[in-house]
């Protein structure tokens, strides 16, 4: 856990959250402002800075919460119209939170391009 990272207190338990799915390696919860009628983060525990910071060794976490979202996905209902996965990276990319996350976002339909 990195001090003062607010989703690794939220992984720790320490910030209470309305849990949507989790397990020993990543946990799913609502986002605090939401973008979209359905709008959920989902994280690593591990505390990983953004895709960037990525090591060899994290693939397997990946691919273990890659191939988890869209079994979340159905869980909040979004199976049958679909939804946007986001992983904003960077100040580019409009990161605003330093650890590592993806916005599922649904329950509207999504606009392309981004802003
Ligand atoms: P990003 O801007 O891509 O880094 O996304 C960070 C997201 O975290 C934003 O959409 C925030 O609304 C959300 N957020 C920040 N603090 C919390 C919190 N305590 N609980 C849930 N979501 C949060
Ligand atoms: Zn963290």
């Amino acid at each position: 856990m990195t001090q003062e990272c607010i989703f690794c207190k939220i992984a720790a338990k320490e910030i209470p959250v309305s849990v949507i799915y989790e397990d020993e390696y990543m946990i799913a919860f609502p986002d605090i402002k939401p973008a979209a009628p359905v709008h959920v983060l989902v994280i690593p525990k591990k505390h990983i800075a953004n895709l960037l910071e990525l090591a060899p060794d994290d693939s397997v976490l990946m691919g273990h919460v890659l191939s988890n979202i869209p079994k979340i996905a159905v869980l909040l209902g979004l199976a049958e119209d679909g939804f946007r996965l986001v992983v904003n990276t960077k100040d580019n990319g409009g990161q605003t939170v330093d650890h590592l996350h993806w916005h599922i976002l649904g329950g509207r339909i999504m606009t392309w391009p981004p802003g």
